[in-house]
């Protein structure tokens, strides 16, 4: 049988956080009554005017800038024709053949452009709504109507349905950054199209692609993606074809279903919108775009490794910015000349599955308190075993660890300590089986001799020094 590879290529819808809508001052709307947040412009009453946001086109530059896109000094707002409730004027206004950025990269996939649009209304069943009466009934809510959007297309770059989702991952975690959305996929604040095809395993030419819509979750992404795959690997492999259509993944029932048959270009017959005038992007904009861009996740990602943070804790720590931020204000409360890849364990283990997806500057460990446990690790001062327990402490009443350590008499017996001799002679004379096994060389019988002694010790024992007073003792 034929093994295929799957090609994806996404498109990302995101809401921009701006003031006002993409082509009126209205402002934008976070759950207000349906209906109030709406202008002659964004309902599309006849003769109304557009006039572009500035602070939405800023935004798109900051996106281009992020990616490395190719800034276009001049691009041109096109009309979208089609028919439908949520979309009063009768067309979106979208960019075509000249989008705002050209080109660019994210990680390890090539973005094909950024362009700007203005969002749809939206319909409201019967049903999902106390305030509708009558079954079959929808109505709409154009308080979204014209909400600024940036549409970031990919190449199909995209190889599996895991790499989707972990790269959306970086692509929210740096909008995010960027301060251009507040990225909410239940808010709807980003969506995601996936474009699906499949080809035989080491064939370079494209197969027929399916669309899949407005999945509103990366995990839905990621599952639909997955059983679109297996959907079209099923249809080959029974010798028919895929056919070119844009459909729905349902997460409860894991169905796939056909929306409609894909519409082409020139189904929508786009024009230059004739109420604007083509943006043209002034060096002050693009000094303005420039000067608010902040340290990117994958820039971040670099730092963090360059101070000898392993890759997979620095990843962690770029991609989640909060914890990011968490970690680097515990590293500025750390002596200087400290090791960072300690802390940086301790933060992106111990204290995550404490806290999980909590922002950990909101729990009661301050970056300073969780510094000093590390330090008092590092110094000997208190077992590993024991210093959980000490976080555990911190995540439910924060405080000082070494107050914590004092209190509870959690500090470590090591090296110096005259009451660890004696504890050691006392598990050599109850284990003395393991004693005879390790005089003989083997030195995994030293488990049980550790493990009675830290429970003597409450964990207190310091392992290192407890192996090397059992060494001196046996005479090995
Ligand atoms: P359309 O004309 O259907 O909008 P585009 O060529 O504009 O298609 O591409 C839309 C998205 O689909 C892009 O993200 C692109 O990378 C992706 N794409 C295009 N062709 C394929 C394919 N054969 N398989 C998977 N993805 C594809
Ligand atoms: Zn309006
Ligand atoms: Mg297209």
């Amino acid at each position: 049988m034929t093994d295929y590879e799957p090609v994806i290529g996404l498109e990302i819808h995101v809401q921009l956080a701006t003031a006002t809508k993409m082509f009126c001052g209205c402002a934008l709307s976070f759950g207000e009554e349906p209906n109030t947040r709406t202008c002659p412009v964004c309902l599309g009453l006849p003769g109304a005017l557009p006039l572009p946001n500035e602070r939405a086109i800023h935004f798109g530059l900051m996106i281009g800038l992020a990616v490395g896109s190719e800034l276009a000094p001049r691009s041109i707002f096109h009309r979208k024709n089609y028919f439908y409730p949520d979309l009063p004027k009768g067309y979106q206004i979208s960019q075509y053949d000249e989008p705002l950025c050209r080109g660019g990269r994210l990680g390890d996939v090539r973005i094909h452009r950024v362009h700007l649009e203005d969002d749809a209304a939206k319909l409201v069943h019967a049903g999902s709504s106390g305030r509708i009466h009558g079954s079959d009934s929808s109505v709409v809510d154009f308080n979204r109507g014209g909400t600024p959007l940036a549409e970031i297309v990919t190449e199909p770059d995209v190889r599996s349905a895991a790499q989707a989702r972990e790269w959306l991952t970086l692509l929210r975690t740096t909008l995010r950054s960027l301060g251009v959305s507040d990225v909410n996929m239940e808010e709807g604040s980003l969506r995601c199209d996936a474009n699906i095809s499949i080809r035989p395993v080491g064939t370079s030419a494209l197969g027929t692609k399916t669309e899949l819509k407005n999945m509103n979750s990366f995990r839905f992404i990621e599952r639909g993606i997955t059983a679109e795959i297996a959907r079209q690997e099923g249809l080959l492999h029974a010798g028919e074809q895929v056919t070119q259509e844009t459909l729905h993944f349902d997460p409860r029932t894991e169905q796939i279903t056909s929306l409609r048959s894909k519409e082409e270009a020139h189904d929508y017959r786009y024009f230059p919108e004739p109420d604007l005038v083509p943006v043209a992007i002034t060096a002050e904009m693009l000094q303005a775009a420039h000067n608010a861009m902040p340290e990117l996740p994958a820039a971040r990602e670099a730092r963090l490794e360059g101070l000898g943070i392993a890759s997979g804790n620095a990843r962690q720590l770029a991609w989640r910015t909060e914890l990011g931020d968490y970690f680097e204000a515990a590293l500025a409360c750390s002596d200087d000349g400290v090791d960072p890849q300690p802390l940086a364990n301790w933060v992106c283990n111990e204290l995550v599955a404490r806290v999980g997806e909590d922002d950990p500057a909101r729990s009661k460990v301050s970056p300073e308190a969780m510094a000093k446990l590390v330090a008092l690790v590092g110094d000997k001062a208190v077992t590993v075993s024991n210093a959980k327990v000490v976080l555990d402490r911190l995540v439910a009443d924060g405080g000082d660890p070494a107050t914590i350590v004092e209190a509870e008499g959690l500090g470590a017996m090591g090296g110096g300590d005259d009451a660890l001799e004696p504890v050691v002679d006392a598990a050599l004379a109850a284990n003395a089986d393991a004693a005879d096994k390790i005089r003989a060389g083997n030195m995994k019988a030293i488990g049980a001799i550790i493990g009675h002694v830290m429970r003597e010790t409450k964990g207190r024992a310091d392992g290192g020094e407890v192996t090397r007073i059992v060494r001196e003792k046996l005479g090995i």
